[in-house]
């Protein structure tokens, strides 16, 4: 296609290079390409500045970028990046060719939006490529209920749902969760500032959980609030 015909209708927030911070693959180098905008507006959020700082882009124009291009591992994150039109798909099905590609997403509508990336064209032998990473939205976080019990069931063991917890009554839920979607991994993460990672782990071990899994927002303990684009 060419630079004139490109449709440039992604908003782009920001990409940059990390350490992917949460899910199964928490700790491995990536990059992250951030959109903007955002169907929900959870309390606790901690990128409300995507909601609305972002341009217009396309997906050629992601394509190469230098960072993108150079990574084997992409963060597909926002704001919500299912909250854009179906260029994302395209976009998803050219990177899971080559890269292995973590999408983070709220959750809303996530049956359809699963179902419209595996019925991608030609993405079918490279889904073993991509990651979901979906959140279950608890009632403190003000966006209860908007999420994905339905989508749920499409995902698979390389898959997760994660539960942003606030108290021990989400640690609970999130049980609940591992009960009904044996096919997936949960992931409870502590809510930044609100829980203390060190008794939600005491409280995990008490309970004797099995098969649900703590992690810690990793880039905020590696570098605070602070800025950790490389
Ligand atoms: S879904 Fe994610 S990006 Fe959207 S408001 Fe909630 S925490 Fe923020």
């Amino acid at each position: 296609m060419s630079a004139k015909t490109e449709k440039k209708n992604l908003r782009l927030c920001q990409i940059f290079k990390s350490l992917s911070g949460e899910g199964l693959r928490s700790g491995y180098p990536a990059t992250l390409v951030r959109f903007g905008g955002c169907n929900l507006s959870c309390r606790y959020c901690d990128t409300k500045y995507s909601w609305n700082y972002y341009h217009n882009t396309s997906v050629e124009e992601i394509l190469g970028d230098e960072r993108v291009r150079s990574a084997g591992f992409i963060i597909i994150a926002g704001g919500e990046p299912f909250y854009q039109c179906d260029e994302i798909f395209r976009l998803i099905g050219i990177l899971a060719k080559s890269k292995i590609v973590e999408i983070e997403t709220n959750g809303v509508n996530l049956f359809d939006n699963i179902k419209k990336l595996y019925g991608a064209l030609d993405l079918s032998d490279y889904k073993k490529n991509i990651r979901i990473c979906s959140d279950y939205k608890t009632e403190e976080s003000d966006e209860y209920a908007r999420g994905a019990l339905d989508g749920f069931e499409l995902l698979t063991e390389k898959d997760c749902i994660k539960v942003v917890v606030q108290d021990f009554g989400d640690v609970d839920l999130a049980e609940k969760l591992v009960v009904r979607f044996r096919r997936t991994n949960v992931l409870v993460s502590p809510c930044y500032g609100e829980i203390d990672p060190a008794k939600l782990a005491d409280y995990m071990i008490d309970k004797n959980y099995l098969n649900l899994k703590m992690q810690i927002q990793l880039n905020k303990f590696l570098w605070g609030d602070g800025n950790f684009e490389k």
